[in-house]
């Protein structure tokens, strides 16, 4: 599942190559259509002619605006949604769910393997796009100082992980980044949010912003490699999060893999208190 790093990266990447650029049509694939939560019909009609004016991100939401149309495009891409920016001759992928044809022969493919991305096209988000209103700052927002983080943190009395994941806590981090801001803090995910100390809770704060920091530069230069395309996920300089059958890079202490709720939690029990 696509991340604050990755979302990060298509934002910047869309805005790019997108950035300014007309939609001349929209091709959308009828049988995954139904992610379009807009019908569909009016979802190619009204963005065909528009120009693309930028593309930002909250949390795990990509917001894209348009010049002279109030509404916005707005992808929650859950599990498997990607996109692929491609010259319109490039050979398309069997799971594109529908295409942004700009000028200039460049397409803006979205795809969804699994699909459950969600997909918005409204003028008010905070009515039409669940969990939007309730979306905490993103966890790299400038005004999320520390004093802030910890006043959130107070009212979450439940286990890191879970406090962590939470998007109406901060937005942006998942069940991967979880993991390795948790490393970085040396606390264990089942720990709850009401033990940590003072030293404890700046040394997540500072986790946090490091982790995801680190994170997009690490994920930039992979992709400027040509290691990193846009719709795949390549997550192997992770330290701790699925890394199945190794020891710990820090203290060589064996990972711990626990399934609460199903998705794997990988932690340290040598060194994450
Ligand atoms: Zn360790």
């Amino acid at each position: 599942m696509p991340e604050l790093p990755e979302l990060e990266l298509l934002r910047e990447q869309l805005g790019k190559h997108a950035g300014g650029a007309k939609i001349i049509n929209v091709v959308l694939d009828p049988k995954r259509a139904f992610i379009i939560r807009y019908p569909p019909m009016d979802f190619a009609r009204e963005l065909t002619g528009k120009r693309i004016a930028g593309v930002g991100r909250r949390g795990k939401f990509l917001m894209v605006s348009f010049a002279d149309f109030d509404k916005q495009l707005i992808v929650n891409p859950m599990l498997g949604g990607r996109f692929a920016i491609a010259s319109r001759a490039a050979p398309a992928l069997a799971s594109t769910c529908f295409t942004l044809q700009l000028e200039k022969a460049l397409d803006v493919r979205f795809l969804d393997s699994t699909q459950m991305a969600r997909i918005y096209l409204t003028a008010t988000p905070e009515t039409d796009v669940p969990a939007f209103a309730q979306l905490g700052p993103d966890a790299l927002d400038p005004a999320l100082t520390y004093d802030v983080f910890a006043a959130r943190l107070r009212k979450h009395r439940g286990e890191l992980k879970n406090v962590l994941r939470n998007q109406a806590f901060v937005s942006g981090i998942g069940n991967a980044y979880a993991d390795e801001i948790l490393f970085a803090a040396r606390l264990r995910p089942l720990r709850r949010a009401g033990t940590l100390d003072d030293r404890e809770r700046h040394a997540l704060y500072d986790a946090m912003r490091a982790t995801l920091r680190e994170a997009i530069e690490i994920t930039g230069a992979q992709y400027a490699a040509g290691k990193h395309p846009l719709h795949k996920q390549e997550r192997s300089f992770m330290k701790i999060h699925g890394r199945k059958k190794t020891t710990c890079p820090r203290c060589g202490h064996r990972i711990s893999v626990v399934h609460p709720g199903g998705e794997a939690t990988y932690y340290c029990r040598g060194c994450q208190l």
